[in-house]
């Protein structure tokens, strides 16, 4: 199942949506047709809410979750060596290692844009993807910071 996940350039509500012949924002009117090209094929070349043309392949991993073990295990692992169990504080150690291992290998691939963060699951041609580049995310937050700085001596002027 091909999904999308983007926030509102418009409103800014995030929502995950089926990726059928458009992409529409369930809180207001904003919406955009897909290309005929990626309804045919599935597969996402630029970015369908901004248009951006770079887009990186990442592991479809909550970060979250991943810090929520790892948080844990460090609670866990040192309450265990101040009880001198040293034997439990490695093996608390070595599961959340292997659990987050484990998550992260059976995890699927997105895609996801540099500029606006839209994430596209389930696409085809989807591991052939350019892999993240911190080259490129450094260069569309520069652009990003730029603009924002504009748009705010826009508005001091006016
Ligand atoms: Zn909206
Ligand atoms: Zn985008």
């Amino acid at each position: 199942m091909t999904n999308i996940t983007f926030a509102c350039p418009e409103c800014d509500t995030t929502s995950r949506l089926p990726l059928v012949d458009s992409v529409a924002c369930p809180a207001c009117d904003w919406h955009q047709a897909l290309p005929a090209s990626v309804s045919e094929s599935q597969e996402v070349q630029e970015c369908l809410v901004c248009g951006c043309q770079e887009l990186f392949l990442r592991k479809d991993f909550s970060q979250r979750l991943g810090v929520a073990i790892v948080v844990f295990a460090a609670l866990t692992s040192s309450i265990a060596w101040a009880y001198h169990m040293l034997y439990l504080t490695y093996a608390v150690l070595f599961a959340a290692a292997a659990l987050d291992l484990v998550l992260y290998s059976s995890v699927g691939n997105l895609l996801q844009c540099y500029r606006c963060n839209t994430e596209y699951r389930g696409l085809a041609g989807l591991e052939s993807g350019e892999p993240f580049s911190l080259e490129t995310h450094e260069r569309y937050r520069q652009q990003a910071i730029r603009l924002a700085e504009t748009q705010a001596s826009q508005a001091k002027g006016a």
